[in-house]
């Protein structure tokens, strides 16, 4: 930090991709959002960007951040993409209702893009209103934050601004916008489209202006192209490992919401699974279960190599040894996914070392979980209280389950595995599970309480759900009902692509 955190004004910004020119995005200015009304500002992402929360009191910011006024610097993009939409090649897509305001760079040395979502048409609209809704705005906002103090790359942010504009959805709702937060917006459409319209020229510099901001150790070698994709296909493979571990389907994993970065991006109908199925399926709009929660490691390969297809120009002049190489590049996927996950796993369960047979006591506890549809997150949480010794306690979880048979099956060998690494220390294993498996995770019923709260115009569960989100793997006795299952009547919340 500096000395003393900056008022809003005295945020320097720039905007290094829009110096890249006029074949990567378009300058555009935000539209005005009728009667802003800043919801929330969030302090911690504030506090990255050095700026002192004390502005979020002022009209500027409000302004600033519902897109009604421009600060000095500030020089606002739409970029443009492509993306395979549900395994279908679609050429143009870009920010249609993103816009990218500028850079901020922090005392540490830190860049941050700053980008409002929802702040009106752009050349990228296509025939839609550049508008976001206050539903999925909430969702968006909420989201960044669980899965950040889960340890999960992610986009945050800053902001949440609702206004009076009426936006057509189902039904008339109205807009918001979001002030997204992250070192780099730039997704694995941006690349596909330079591919795709054989304008491969713009390929370099993009990758290079990538490199240089956001993989220095890479800048100016002359493999740095290959290393570069190597590290963002081990980073989404690690992403996708941890999205797993945590029960979180994204939901629209089209490669226009792929970050270059491995961030989670571009929240819609994401969820955390309540009752364990293997093959949720979060998105209503989602017929095939292409995104099922099961199958996203592997559409995470998939779409990796989507991005390799589109950068084999800057693999090789020769095709066939840039496919060479990319075929190379992609076998990093499969490995990096495995060696996270098992560790993942491993660890969710009380395991400290790695032994032969791991994976499958693992595969039988998901597959008890499953059966049973439990409640994934609880179950975790339960099982940390089951004593290690042979017939000792295991009623907390026991009670929980539906496929007690197969827990009876599975618990002896459990416990042997334990004590073979000498785990048996109850407390302390508990105590090391309790610190991997989150008692509080941003369920679809707790996110639909809090959109309510605000279009009654108040954030009052946002603000609680951020407070009980930030400790997520904390016993807080006051706020128990949040780690509760949802209630019967919200079992069924059905999430859609609409936002
Ligand atoms: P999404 O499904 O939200 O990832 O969006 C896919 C594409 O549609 C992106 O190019 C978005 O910018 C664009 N898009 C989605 N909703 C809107 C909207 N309301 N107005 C303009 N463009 C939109
Ligand atoms: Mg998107």
């Amino acid at each position: 930090m500096p000395d003393v955190p900056l008022p809003l004004t005295e945020l320097a910004f720039d905007n290094r991709l829009a110096a890249l020119g006029g074949g990567y995005a378009a300058q555009v200015r935000p539209a005005p959002l009728s009667r802003p009304r800043l919801l929330h500002a969030n302090a911690d992402v504030a506090a990255l960007l050095d700026l002192d929360p004390a502005a979020f009191a002022t009209a500027t910011f409000t302004e600033v951040f519902a897109g009604n006024a421009l600060l000095p610097g500030m020089a606002p993009i739409a970029t443009l993409y492509a993306g395979h939409q549900f395994g279908t090649y679609v050429p143009q897509l870009g920010d249609g209702r993103a816009i990218l305001l500028g850079q901020v760079r922090n005392a540490r040395g830190e860049s941050w893009d700053l980008q409002l979502k929802g702040a009106g048409q752009t050349p990228f609209s296509r025939f839609a209103d550049g508008r976001a809704v206050l539903r999925s705005s909430v969702r968006e906002y909420l989201a960044g934050e669980a899965l950040h103090h889960l340890g999960i790359p992610t986009t945050r942010a800053l902001s949440l601004v609702a206004g009076d504009d009426p936006v057509r959805r189902e039904t008339i709702e109205r807009a918001a916008v979001i002030c997204r937060v992250a070192p780099s917006h730039i997704r694995f459409g941006h690349f596909e489209v330079f591919y795709y319209r054989d304008q491969h020229q713009r390929l370099a510099p993009l990758a290079d202006h990538v490199i240089d901001e956001h993989f220095p150790h890479l800048r100016g070698a002359a493999d740095r192209h290959a290393r570069w994709l190597g590290e963002v296909i081990e980073r989404t493979a690690r992403l996708m490992a941890q999205w797993q571990s945590v029960g979180f389907c994204h939901g629209v994993m089209n490669t226009d919401n792929m970050s270059i970065l491995g961030l989670t991006l571009d929240y819609g109908p994401y969820g955390f699974i309540d009752a364990f199925d293997a093959h949720h399926i979060c998105n209503h709009s989602d017929d095939g279960g292409r995104y099922a929660y099961d199958r996203q490691p592997g559409i995470g390969l998939w779409n990796c190599s989507r991005l390799l297809q589109a950068t084999l120009p800057l693999l090789h002049e020769d095709e066939n040894e840039a496919v060479k190489i990319a075929e190379h590049l992609l076998e990093r996927y499969g490995p990096a996914y495995s060696e996270r996950v098992t560790a993942l796993w491993r660890a969710k369960i009380g395991l400290r070392e790695a032994r032969e047979g791991d994976a499958e006591l693992i595969n039988r506890f998901l597959t008890l979980l499953h059966r049973g549809r439990a409640d994934f997150t609880r179950s975790f949480r339960l099982l940390a209280q089951v004593a290690s010794a042979d017939g000792g306690d295991a009623r907390a979880l026991r009670d929980r389950l539906l496929a007690v048979e197969a827990l009876d099956a599975w618990l002896p060998d459990y416990r042997a595995r334990l004590r073979a690494e000498g785990s048996d220390d109850d407390a302390a294993r508990a105590a090391r599970m309790n610190a991997v498996n989150p008692k509080y995770v941003l369920r679809n019923h707790l996110a639909q309480r809090a959109i309510e709260d605000a279009e009654r115009g108040s954030a009052g569960q946002i603000e609680r759900l951020l407070t009980i989100l930030r400790r997520p793997y904390d016993e807080q006795p006051e706020h128990e009902a949040y780690a509760d299952e949802p209630p019967p009547e919200a079992r069924h919340i059905e999430v859609s692509c609409s936002s």
